[in-house]
């Protein structure tokens, strides 16, 4: 093999990215990794889901990420107005997860910890280097053009790119295969404060969701006294909001949340506010010859049930299944990888119904809900919290989805 091909290019060193670079090493293959910051490097998304227990076991990440002092998370709080909070903890259904609890964290120092285990296994990672375009052979994907920001590029070869680009999704655009999801068109709009007031569960914590009139915010407690807090709002309501900055629209949706409003309350903002719109996107296709979308590359999942970094874990790992398979095969042809994609989308198409009815739900207002029953029907409690911790593969989530369904009639 020549030194500028390799059996695998990964683009993005994100968890998708680390992930997949891990598990593809692991299984004895030549992975090149290209990302285009220098670790650590911020990230949004520090609410994680008890379901990454058993994908940090497989990536040999365990008790670095127990050692990294991040919070612990033993749930989430759903509050649908003042003193209408559901607090779903994963310990009432303990059973389901190899441990009832998992963490937030600072994604700085969390997506470093993926990103150096990937390296220390023999994935050759290049930081501060830029993919500037995917080489296409007719129809398939056999290379990368990248160099270091600013300096000269040159052309690397592979049987298969794995694009870990994030919302980037740099081999979705090229290929037009990249389909923002219109129904759900939200705006998020975050920042971190530090001193604000923390629910405190055992000397943990737990996310908390508040439904406000356009839309929802997250409150997640983080180490060294910071606090992530975003509202997430729905872009066409907003457009009549008389505050039009990035901070106007922020300071109103937290002062339309009484609760948050007084947890806020002597805290000092610490960031400038942050801004991402078209939040949800699902691509046309996943795999197709010589390559493989992963991670958010592939599709993104709005917020609300903090699925994202698990679920890009574990299409990692999928991937390199698929990826593993197609190159004893003699190639990654779409045909030999297409596995892949009807795996992922199972778990994503779950979670996407989900949140289509969680909008259902702010829009009908008060009226009955799958959150409201789960306090009074123990069965759907239970599947609630699995699903929210994400147990997204098991059968009995297409009833609570079903359920879900029904409500919304
Ligand atoms: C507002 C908001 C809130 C969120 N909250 C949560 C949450 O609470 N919990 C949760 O689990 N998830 C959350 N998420 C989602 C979560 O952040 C993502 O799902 C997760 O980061 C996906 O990981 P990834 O590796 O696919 O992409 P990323 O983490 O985005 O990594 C992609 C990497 O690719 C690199 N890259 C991009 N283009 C190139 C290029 N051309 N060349 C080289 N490198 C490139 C980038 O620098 C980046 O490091 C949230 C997301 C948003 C936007």
């Amino acid at each position: 093999m020549s030194a500028n091909m390799y059996d695998a290019i990964v683009i993005g060193g994100g968890p998708a990215g680390s992930s997949a670079a891990n598990f593809l090493v692991r299984k004895g293959h030549k992975v090149l990794l290209l990302e285009r910051e220098n670790f650590p490097r911020f990230h949004v998304g520090e609410s994680l889901l008890p379901a990454a227990w058993d994908l940090w076991d497989d990536l040999g990440v365990t008790k670095e990420i127990e050692d990294a002092g991040f919070v612990v998370k033993q749930g989430v709080n759903f509050a649908f107005g003042p003193d209408k909070d559901i607090t779903l903890l994963t310990r009432e259904f303990p059973e389901y997860f190899q441990r009832p609890y998992t963490y937030h964290v600072e994604r700085a120092k969390f997506d470093e910890i993926l990103l150096r285990k990937a390296e220390s296994l023999g994935a050759e990672v290049r930081e501060g280097w830029l993919v500037k375009d995917v080489i296409m052979d007719g129809e398939r994907a056999v290379g990368v053009v990248a160099g270091p920001k600013g300096g000269e590029t040159e052309e690397y070869h592979a049987s298969v790119i794995v694009d870990a680009t994030g919302r980037d999704c740099v081999v979705g655009r090229k290929l037009g295969l990249h389909r923002d999801d219109t129904v759900l068109n939200k705006i998020s709009y975050w920042t971190h404060i530090r001193g604000g007031y923390r629910e405190i569960m055992d000397d943990s914590c737990r996310t908390d969701i508040h439904t406000i009139n356009d839309g929802w915010i997250w409150y997640i407690p983080l180490a060294d006294d910071v606090i992530s807090v975003g509202p997430v709002l729905d872009t066409k309501k907003i457009k009549s909001w008389p505050e039009k900055t990035p901070q106007e629209r922020f300071d109103r949706a937290v002062s339309e949340c009484a609760a948050i409003s007084k947890w806020m309350e002597g805290s000092t903002q610490i960031q400038d506010i942050q801004v991402v719109s078209n939040v949800s996107y699902l691509n046309k296709q996943f795999v197709g010859d010589g390559y493989i979308l992963v991670g958010d590359a592939s599709m993104f999942i709005d917020p609300v049930f903090s699925a994202g970094v698990t679920l890009a874990m574990r299409s990692a790992k999928f991937a390199a299944e698929s990826i593993d398979r197609g190159l004893a095969a003699g190639g990654c042809n779409a045909e030999t990888i297409d596995d892949y994609e009807a795996k992922f989308r199972k778990p994503v198409g779950r979670v996407f119904k989900l949140i289509h009815n969680w909008y259902d739900i702010l829009e009908r207002g008060d009226r009955d809900n799958i959150f409201i029953r789960s306090q009074r029907i123990p069965l759907l409690r239970e599947r609630l919290i699995v699903m929210l911790s994400g147990g997204y593969d098991r059968a009995d989530m297409d009833e609570l989805l079903a359920d879900a369904a029904a409500m919304a009639e």
